[in-house]
């Protein structure tokens, strides 16, 4: 049982921040995880007073509040311009309507969930992730960071030219993913680049990253082995969802897909 002492509606990040330092503080998001877990919680901070559950988009990038919700994702238009129906694709699985209206981008991304379709989604593109102290790094390095007090403020998706599809398996709808995938390809430097994001393996999504030009006509053997070169980058591992030969051949599959989709729109 989740046991909460005080709850504070911050009226500053720097209040949060503050907070945040004690041992049994939390930041809360949605709820949606943090309820199902078994702690007492002293002072558990609420940030949604703070303007962070907007999506912002400039000419080189969008921003998006920790505070924003998964539907917001799903549905905001810029993202659906850019990337297709790709991000809500990625978010359109998880549970129903009502949960991603409640669910944060903060608390996907900050949980760091090995299951996460979210975070598989937005490791593949151009992403940095905002924190209160610890400035604007990467997100494929935060991912790998130790939990600490920080606060993940928004999450940056740099716009560039790229491709994205984004594709997993499940057992039964709205249950967790087997396996999550997303392909991205565009220049780099003048460069096709393939980049591809599997998660779910079950362990956390990882990015791997080909110098690859593909030409469009190419035969369907063929675009297997790379697709199957690409899924061998990966390590996976067995639960009960699945097991690490079956994670590994539903990559090949994922992957070839989404290179297909791909090459097909270009
Ligand atoms: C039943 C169930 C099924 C799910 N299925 C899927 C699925 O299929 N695919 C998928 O991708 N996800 C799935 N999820 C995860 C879900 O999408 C959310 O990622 C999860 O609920 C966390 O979001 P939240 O807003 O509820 O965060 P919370 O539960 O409020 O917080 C999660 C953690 O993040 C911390 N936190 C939150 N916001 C911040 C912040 N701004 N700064 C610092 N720390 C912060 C909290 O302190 C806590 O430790 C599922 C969750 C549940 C409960």
């Amino acid at each position: 049982m989740l046991t909460i002492n005080n709850y504070v509606k911050a009226k500053s990040l720097e209040e949060a921040y503050e907070l945040n330092q004690a041992r049994n503080a939390r930041i809360m998001g949605g709820m949606l995880w943090m309820r199902l877990g078994n702690a007492r919680v002293q002072t558990l901070i609420d940030l949604s007073d703070l303007g962070l559950d907007q999506i912002e988009e400039t000419a080189h990038v969008f921003r998006i509040g920790a505070m924003c919700t998964l539907r917001q994702l799903e549905l905001h238009e810029g993202l659906k311009v850019l990337y297709g129906d790709s991000i809500a694709e990625s978010v359109r699985h998880i549970v129903g309507v009502q949960f991603r209206n409640q669910a944060t981008v903060g608390g996907s991304v900050y949980g760091r969930f090995g299951f996460s379709d979210v975070l598989t989604c937005l490791l593949s593109l151009d992403t940095f992730v905002e924190l209160y102290n610890g400035g604007t790094i990467r997100l494929s390095e935060f991912i790998n960071r130790k939990r600490d007090k920080d606060i993940l403020v928004s999450i940056i998706i740099r716009k560039s030219n790229r491709r994205l599809k984004y594709d997993a398996v499940r057992r039964a709808k709205t249950d967790f993913p087997v396996l999550t995938c997303a392909v991205v390809a565009g220049p780099v430097h003048g460069k096709e680049t393939w980049y591809f994001s599997v998660g779910a393996r079950p362990m956390k999504a990882k990015v791997l990253e080909k110098k690859w030009s593909i030409p469009r006509d190419i035969s369907d053997g063929l675009l297997m082995d790379y697709a199957k070169e690409a899924a061998a980058g990966f390590d996976y591992g067995t639960n009960m969802r699945g097991s690490a030969e079956y994670r590994r051949h539903l990559a090949e599959v994922l992957i070839r897909r989404s290179m297909h989709a791909i090459l097909m729109e270009e």
